[in-house]
């Protein structure tokens, strides 16, 4: 082999750890460069791969590249450092991370295609799809200057005078404007008038122009203390974690929009990431209103030609600033100065299936390698956050008031026991009736969509399952139909018991669907409208219903906890919580959190104007800690609590975890992977002398989801690093039987 020949090392998107070698041929020698794709030989197969760096030697016989697909690397240095990092980190393959953190429109497939040759025998081509295409546009500019614009009459005579003026103007707007069809426009350029050029156009996600500034806001104290910290941290230029602990209301979105200002004049740009954006439209105007630079925006909602195109404008440097939802912690900004993870302990910034990321974590570690400052805002910072906090291992900024000194709300709790059957209890309803009569707006919680959680059989108890998944079916009123929510199945409205024909048959539990109708029936006259994940399909289904909050046409909005996210409308002077109890009850350790969390914030979006707020919690568990410190606003002893709690029986932030998860189409089958696989862990775990403990197997809380049984294995461990060294051994000498298969979940957030 002679000495000047390439090797370099590829990373293949396929459920496979090892990184493979590639020899590339002289002709290619010159692209080569880390960051960008290849087309590889692999087995029989072309497969598309990523360049991660060169190899001084390897053993055996290498083949060599086909291709090299980019022209510039789709990475930079930097970010293969953090992505590799996050494959590390998640036990997850580097190619299927690098394949992730792209926009789904570039990703190319190749597949074979069977084509007929000239003499008639059958040819298996290989054909690359995929690839989003750049979308162009044609534009039209005004040219000529000496021409005698007088000649022309009509529309003609519009077009040209509108781009004598104007300059130039895509086609689209002058077929809108002046009936322009491409024939005239094509005339018009033989005559020597215009000139059209095809361009490269953005696809723009953002809709809605945004054409009134908003100037900075004079900052109250505490806003202003944090403030001074951030920006004095920013000018060090080195990693500085912070938690913004503010309660709702108190004006966390002006710290971090004035924080961005430094930053933005520093030169460096700021990557904003919140829970998901199609819920709060409202945030995404006020960044544009307030900073002139490039706003890109990434989200689920996006086609993928959107995603696409502002995957393109970030890689390009034509976005200072970045707000994203989980995956737009990938995104492709340079020299960034500051991450924003709004709502930090919202749990959809964990991934749920494939690469279980959490983008709040991972914000951290970016913000690390890029050395910047990392705001984590919260109302109801996690636990674990606000201990990280207490340790100094995060700057503790505290924003412990309402702006322009707003009252928190008025909170009243109702004891909802030995009176279940009742939606509204006669608090709520004279609270609404109340509130209505004042002229304000209500928001009504309730943590279940549909009209009944299940329906139960009279006579033998029979309960209405899901054939595929270990939960009840819900009852749609609208639809006369029973859902999973788990996976696609549904049934009509049966009349009798599946189980003994008995005609008694009964709907309890109640949801969304079911509050809407009773509230309508109590107050007829009232506009009553409702969010949850029904109401909201399709693009701009939330803004839709969010909008009518702002306008005034809607005075009660009932919905799940879409409601409590984030929003700012200052009509709400009422907030009712018709159950808080649902979360309280499952089998997760993290259950008294997620229920103080969700009580806090929903009860945050009352009284944020210049009427005073009220909040009406009922309850089935008045007595719950989760529910006393959420309404009596006591953080603090909320936290002490729980941290306790966390401390006896070993949970984070006193351990960390990981768990196992088994899972196939037979039971029998993954109850014995589960099994054998525990007796591996504990055998690699005394050899190594770990101290991670091993907790299962047993069958998951929800033991079957989709037709595929689930056993998990949780790990525990004082040290992260003893999880990652058990779990890196276990890994490499586990054989799984192909029907069952195995899932690691680093950090889970959902312990079902
Ligand atoms: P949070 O994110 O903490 O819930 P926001 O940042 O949305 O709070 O602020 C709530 C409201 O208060 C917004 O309408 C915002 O414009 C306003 N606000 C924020 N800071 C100030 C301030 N210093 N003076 C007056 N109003 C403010
Ligand atoms: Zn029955
Ligand atoms: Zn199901």
């Amino acid at each position: 082999m002679p000495e000047s020949t390439t090797i370099i090392e590829v990373a293949i998107p396929l459920h496979v750890e090892t990184i493979f070698h590639y020899l590339v041929p002289e002709r290619l020698a010159h692209l080569v460069r880390t960051g960008k794709r290849v087309l590889v030989p692999f087995g029989r197969r072309k497969l598309t791969g990523y360049i991660i760096g060169k190899a001084g030697s390897a053993k055996g016989d290498l083949r060599e590249i086909i291709d090299i697909l980019d022209q510039e690397p789709l990475f930079t240095a930097r970010e293969l450092e953090f992505l590799r990092w996050t494959a590390g980190y998640y036990l997850y393959p580097l190619g299927e991370v690098l394949k992730g953190a792209l926009p789904a429109g570039i990703n190319i497939e190749s597949r074979m295609k069977s084509t007929m040759s000239a003499d008639g025998a059958s040819v298996n081509e290989e054909v690359l799809t995929g690839g989003k295409q750049v979308k162009t546009a044609v534009f039209l500019r005004y040219v000529g200057a000496d021409a005698p614009t007088k000649a022309l009459k009509g529309k003609r005579a519009h077009v040209v005078e509108f781009l004598k003026e104007a300059g130039e103007a895509p086609a689209a707007v002058l077929r809108r404007e002046f009936g322009a069809d491409s024939a005239m426009l094509k005339g018009l350029q033989e005559q020597g008038y215009i000139v059209g050029e095809e361009r490269e156009v953005y696809r723009d996600p953002f809709r809605e122009e945004v054409f009134d500034r908003d100037l900075p806001l004079h900052l109250n104290m505490a806003q202003e203390d944090a403030l001074v910290r951030i920006n004095a941290a920013a000018d060090k230029g080195s990693f500085a974690p912070f938690l913004l602990h503010g309660v709702t209301g108190s004006g966390k979105t002006e710290v971090y929009l004035q924080a961005i200002s430094h930053i933005l004049a520093q030169g460096r740009s700021s990557l904003v990431l919140v829970p998901e954006i199609a819920l709060t439209p409202q945030l995404v105007k006020r960044f544009k209103r307030r900073f002139t630079c490039g706003i890109a925006v990434l989200h689920s909602g996006l086609s993928d030609g959107e995603r696409f195109d502002e995957w393109r404008r970030i890689r390009r440097g034509e976005a200072a600033i970045v707000i994203g939802a989980r995956s737009a912690v990938f995104a492709p900004l340079e020299r960034i100065g500051m991450i924003v993870v709004d709502e930090e302990h919202d749990a959809s910034y964990k991934q749920s299936e494939g690469l279980r990321y959490n983008a709040r974590d991972l914000a951290l570690v970016r913000g690390k390698m890029e050395h910047a400052c990392v705001l984590l805002g919260s109302a109801t910072p996690l636990v674990t956050t606000f201990h990280a906090a207490q340790e100094g291992k995060l700057g503790y900024l505290h924003l412990p008031e309402r702006v322009r000194g707003l009252p928190m709300p008025v909170v009243e709790l109702i004891d909802g026991r030995g009176r279940k059957g009742e939606t509204f209890l006669p608090e709520m309803t004279a609270a609404l009736e109340n509130n209505i009569s004042q002229g304000g707006q209500a928001l009504l919680f309730i943590n279940r969509r549909g009209f009944a959680t299940f329906l139960i059989c009279g006579e033998c108890g029979h309960v209405l399952n899901c054939p595929n998944c270990s939960v009840t079916l819900t009852y749609h009123r609208r639809k006369e139909r029973h859902y999973c929510h788990y996976c696609e199945y549904s049934i009509p409205a049966p009349s009798l018991c599946a189980a003994c024909q008995s005609p008694d048959i009964t709907l309890l539990g109640r949801g969304t669907e079911r509050v809407e109708e009773e509230a309508r029936a109590l107050f007829p006259t009232a506009r009553i409208s409702r969010m949850d994940r029904d109401t909201t399909r399709g693009r701009g289904g939330h803004a839709r219903i969010l909008r009518g909050l702002e306008d005034g046409t809607i005075d009660i909005l009932i919905g799940t906890q879409m409601i409590a996210k984030g929003h700012d409308f200052p009509g709400v002077t009422l907030v009712g919580v018709v159950s808080a109890d649902a979360t309280l009850n499952l089998p997760d350790f993290r259950s008294a959190e997620r229920t103080f969390q969700l009580i806090t914030q929903v009860m945050g979006r009352a009284g944020r104007g210049d009427a005073p707020g009220r909040v009406v919690v009922q309850s089935l568990a008045p007595e719950h800690y989760a529910i006393t410190r959420a309404v009596s606003h006591d953080f603090a002893g909320f936290y002490a609590e729980e941290l306790e709690f966390r401390r006896e029986a070993a949970y984070p932030p006193f351990s960390h975890l990981a768990a196992l998860v088994f899972s196939g189409n037979s039971t029998a089958e993954v109850e014995k992977g589960g099994g054998e696989a525990a007796r591996l862990l504990l055998k690699t775990k005394q050899e190594l002398k770990s101290r991670v403990e091993i907790l299962g197997p047993a069958a998951a809380p929800l033991a079957k989801i989709r037709g595929r049984y689930r056993w998990q294995i949780l790990l525990k461990s004082a040290l992260r690093k003893d999880l990652h060294r058990l779990l890196g051994t276990f890994r490499e000498r586990l054989k799984l039987p192909a029907v069952v298969r195995l899932s690691i979940d680093i950090d889970p957030v959902d312990m079902l």
